[in-house]
This record gives structure tokens, sequence and C-alpha cells, in this order.
């Protein structure tokens, strides 16, 4: 039995990939520990699709390594996606690190472990294109909210992007498999259950039928009793029809909630990037779905600085998000990726991709601020995330706010507030950008 310690980086799907290392080997009798200090061995789950991505997992590691020098922890096990992209390189270049384990390479994590104790050199890197293997996991959200990843991989190969080469094709979990998960989420006191994968508006459609079965999955989850919340990110564009828009109108479960990341509007760019949809056809869905479903808040992400994006084409990015007022934007400067076809077309310099892209983040703020402004004097739903001791008040979130990424509501209150209780909550101002209210009752 040895005290194994885990760092997760990256997106959502990465940490539930995390969770379930955590699980394998907490049933294979070594202890999963807290922390990393004292550990005889760190796994880093890491992520590796962009510069800053790859910058952050090699401090970590690095980090690591000096606590490794100082014999406080014991080996390191580097695994994700930046040992699935360098998978030579790591080794060679961070002689610190013990072991590496490819994203294909998940399930082997404890026979990993069991021979790097032994002193056995360990370097795996199964199929990425293999179907996921199911097992648990320990869940290192808060209790009340969980990520449910659907699929794995991605087959829509926009010309920027490296995840399908680090996680392989589209590979949808079997939808008993994933309501089994759902439930068992749902009854260790899951209220906000957050669907995510690549592309989760692609779940089913590389079943025999072919069929897009995300509404179905989603009505499926809205029966399951315990959960109030169900939000769903990573939608593409043109994968969103009318089935879908029913499912997400007609289920009160379903938070008006949408995550469509379209990275850009203009049509001559997006075609280069190997992304389907032009601006007309964004504008057409957008408000379609606001015409659909009321109340609806959208969120998405844009790439600043893409190959094709002079002058004019950013000013029509800009004009394009003050004129859909979307609610929550992120907006990330262009990182030319080796070994995509985006990296090799000639592309406006880093500098200015990132001065974009702080241009379309002051948009964004105005947006936000009116948003939030409108808000001030309603009466609001508010899940509870926490107690801040810093800033000595309750938080939460409404139905308009993802965990980590988007806004926070302060609730001012002189009674204790249970992590996870719903309640509801009178907007009377705004702080930082995040709103603030008092409690005007438990919503039950
Ligand atoms: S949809 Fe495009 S950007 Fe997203 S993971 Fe797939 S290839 Fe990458």
């Amino acid at each position: 039995m040895a005290n194994i310690g885990f760092i997760s980086l990256g997106c959502a799907k990465n940490q539930v990939d995390c969770e379930r290392m955590m699980y394998r080997v907490q049933e294979a009798g070594h202890q999963v520990c807290a922390g990393i200090e004292g550990c005889d061995m760190v796994v880093i789950n890491t992520c590796g699709f962009i510069d800053s991505a790859k910058s952050e997992a090699i401090d970590y590691i690095l980090m690591t390594a000096g606590l490794k020098e100082q014999g406080r922890v014991g080996k390191i096990l580097v695994t994700g996606c930046l040992s699935q992209r360098y998978q030579a390189q790591i080794m060679q270049e961070l002689p610190e690190v013990d072991g590496v384990l490819g994203t294909g390479s998940y399930a082997d994590v404890v026979s990993a472990i069991d021979r790097l104790l032994a002193d056995e050199p360990v370097s795996l890197f199964g199929s990425i294109d293999a179907p996921e293997l199911e097992t648990g996991r320990i869940v290192t959200t808060p209790e009340h909210y969980a990520f449910i990843k659907i699929a794995e991989g991605c087959d829509n190969r926009c010309a920027y992007c490296v995840i399908p080469s680090l996680r392989g094709k589209f590979r949808s979990r079997q939808m008993d498999d994933v309501l089994y998960e759902a439930r068992l989420l749902a009854s260790s006191g899951v209220k906000e259950l957050i669907v995510v994968a690549q592309d989760t508006s692609r779940y089913g459609t590389d079943f025999p039928e072919h069929q897009r079965l995300l509404p179905e999955l989603l009505r499926q989850m809205c029966q399951i009793e315990e959960l109030e919340w169900i939000r769903i990110h990573y939608l593409y564009p043109d994968e969103i029809d009318d089935a879908l828009i029913d499912v997400i109108a007609s289920e009160p479960k379903i938070v008006k909630y949408l995550d469509i990341p379209i990275q850009h509007c203009n049509s001559k760019i997006l075609k280069l990037m190997n992304r389907r949809g032009d601006g007309q056809y964004l504008r057409q869905l957008f408000a379609k779905l606001r015409q659909r479903i009321p109340g609806l808040v959208l969120r998405t992400s844009v790439i600043t600085g893409l190959p094709g994006e002079g002058e004019a084409e950013f000013e029509e990015l800009c004009l394009f998000l003050k004129e859909m007022k979307l609610e929550r934007v992120g907006a990330f400067p262009f990182s030319p990726e080796e070994g995509t076809p985006a990296a090799e077309m000639e592309h406006p310099d880093l500098e200015t991709a990132q001065s974009r892209a702080a241009m379309v983040e002051t948009i964004q703020s105005r947006i936000m601020d009116e948003y939030n402004e409108a808000m001030i004097g309603q009466t609001l739903q508010v899940l509870v995330d926490g107690y801040d001791e810093e800033f000595g008040q309750y938080f939460g979130r409404t139905y308009a706010d993802s965990p980590d990424i988007d806004g926070r509501v302060w609730i001012a209150s002189e009674e204790d507030l249970s992590e996870g209780s719903f309640l509801r909550v009178c907007i009377d101002g705004l702080v930082e950008g995040d709103l603030s209210g008092y409690v005007v009752e438990e919503d039950v």
C-alpha cells in the first residue's frame, strides 16, 4: 500500500479522467491522499493543447520535482495530454519524471504505479481510439455538483486544434453507463450535473444507428429525482437541432444556459479553420434559441488572431459580439500548435492576438455589466456553493453561472447556510462584477 497524490490540470474532462484514476488506485488498495506532501508517488494529470497549458503543466512538474529533490515526495508519474503529445521528449527533457502514461492508458494507472514503485520504467501509450473502460470515480468537486463526461475524442478536426490527435476519434459512452453514473452521483448528494465532452451535441452519432441521442439522454437524466440542475457544455453550433431545443425548452431541470463555442463569426476564417457554419448561421441560431428558450444565457469562446483575421475581420467579430450580446464569452489569443494545419498558415503576431483578446474582454465586460444591472431588484434561485473566509460571506450561483468560469452571487445572511442548498435571493447590488443580495426564503 502506497500513498498516492494527484494533481489534475486543464479541463473538466481531464478532471473526470483524474477522478477515475484515483478510484482505480484506491480500489487497488493504495491510499489516495488529499495533498502531495509526503506521498510515495505523485500523479500529474496534465493538459497540453495550447502553449499556456503546456507551460502550466511543466511548472507543476518542476515544482513537484523540487519536492522530490528535497525527499518530500517519492516518484512522479505524468499522465494526460502533455504526455500524449510529447511522449519521448518528456522523459528526455524532464529527467525528474519517473514514468509517463498516455491518454489511451488511464486504465493502466495501477500497474504503472506498481511498476514504478518496483523501480521498473514506465512509458505506456495505448490506443487513443479505444473505447473507454467504465469505472468509478472519486469526485473532487464539492458534493453538490459534478461533471459527467458522456464521450471522449472528437471528429470535427478544427484546423487549429490538437485535441483529436491527443484524445482520438469521437466515442460515446453507452447510455446505460452514463445514466448509471448519473444516478450514483445523484444518490451521493449531487444536485447539479454538468454534462461535458469535446462535443456533447454529437452524442450517440457514433453508435450503429448514427442518431443524435443527447435529447434522449437529457430526458432520462431529468427523471433522476435528486437532480435539480442539468447543465450542458461544449455544444457544436450546427449540431443543435429542434429535438435538442425542444428538450432544453421543455425540461425545467435543464438550466437555460448553453455553452456553444463558436471561435469566430467570419465566414472565410471559419471555413479556413474547417469549422462548419458562418456568421449568418450563428445569428439565426442564437435568435432561434433565444426565441424558443426564454431567459436563455449563452456562453461561448472565441479565438482572436486566427489565420485570415485582419483588422476588418476582427472588427466584424467585435460588431457581432456587440449585436449578439452573449452573456458569457471567453476570449483566447490564437496559439499556433505544431502538427495543426493552422500553424502552417500566415497569422497575426501574438501581441496582436493578445490585444484583440483584451478588446473582446472589454466589450464583454460591458455586456455582462448590463446583464448584471438588469438583475438588481429581482429575486433569483441561487445554489449555495460555500463561504469565503476572506470576504466573510456566503456565495453561490444562479442558473446563469457555471462553476469556476462564470460569476458568483454574494449572499448576506445572519444564519448559517448549507452548501448545496437552494435559496431565493433578492439581488440588491453588484460587487466587482458579481451579484450580491440577501436571502428571501429557502427555495423548497
Ligand atoms: S470541436 Fe474543434 S476545437 Fe473542439 S475539440 Fe473538436 S477539433 Fe478541437
